[in-house]
């Protein structure tokens, strides 16, 4: 069964240390939201986890299935089973969307197994229906003028395709319309498997009302302050931060 660990890790941005020791265990059919004020280090975390050069490890291990994932290059975390869904998707000039989706499946794939033109052109139909993409997008150059919701169902069609072991996402809910915010929610669960385990990182509770998480994180100042269930996120809502600040004693 898929077992992603995050031991003690602590990363930094141009010598400046950002996370200070982050500790999340995630068990295949487990969905875990990390929530946080913003510039406290969860996009960093998202980053640092699939090895962005900007990003430097000082300390700490990130496993999957027991193997090393800081020891690997970017795309050999891809092909571990690691997949991050953005915040803001890069636009790559010249590459069609429906060839890099095909590249990224094949990757995962052993030599001599990749998939076949005619299914893979079925499978990606048929997941741009789920997500009520027009077809056109499958033969744009990738995210080139794709509008931001339109960037963030071509995430979430690229998780449905890959099927990785272990997904991040992250703030994949910001500037999402409640239809789209609703059919990106949808694909998610779709996704949920017992080999499968998520790490929903969003600055608002709204999404967690379509995903129920099982373990909702808080995140300030490169920490993890505060642990529990659906509940925590909804006191959040509800509450703001200020009440967890108050409750560490942490002074910003
Ligand atoms: P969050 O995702 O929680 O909003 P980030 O991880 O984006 O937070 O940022 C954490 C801290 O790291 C902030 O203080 C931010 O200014 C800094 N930071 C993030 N990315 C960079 C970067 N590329 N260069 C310099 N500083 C950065
Ligand atoms: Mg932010
Ligand atoms: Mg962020």
């Amino acid at each position: 069964a898929t077992h992603f660990k995050i031991d003690g890790l602590k990363a930094e941005i141009e010598g400046k240390e950002i996370l200070k020791g982050i500790n999340i265990e995630i068990k295949g059919g487990e969905i875990h939201a990390i929530m946080g004020p913003n510039g406290t280090g969860k996009s960093t975390l998202a980053s640092a986890l699939m090895g962005h050069p900007k990003y430097e490890v000082t300390e700490g291990a990130a496993t999957l299935d027991g193997e090393d994932l800081l020891d690997m290059a970017v795309d050999e975390r891809a092909r571990a089973g690691l997949f991050l869904g953005m915040q803001y998707p890069s636009e790559i000039t010249g590459v069609t969307n429906s060839d890099f989706l095909r590249s990224a499946i094949n990757a995962r794939r052993e030599e001599g197994k990749e998939i076949s033109l005619i299914r893979f052109i079925r499978l990606m139909e048929g997941k741009m229906k789920d997500l009520e993409m027009n077809p056109e997008f499958a033969h744009r150059y990738l995210n080139e003028g794709f509008s931001g919701g339109e960037k963030k169902r071509n995430e979430i069609l690229q998780m449905m395709l890959i099927e990785p072991k272990i997904v991040i996402l992250d703030e994949i809910d910001s500037g999402l319309d409640i239809d789209a915010l609703k059919i990106v929610a949808n694909g998610v669960n779709a996704m949920r498997s017992e080999d499968r385990g998520f790490l929903i990182i969003t600055h608002y509770q709204r999404l967690l009302n379509y995903i129920t998480p099982d373990f909702v994180h808080v995140m300030m100042q490169g920490r993890i302050v505060k642990s529990g269930g659906p509940e925590l996120a909804a006191r959040l809502e509800s509450e703001g931060y200020d009440w967890v600040k108050e409750e560490l004693g942490i002074v910003d």
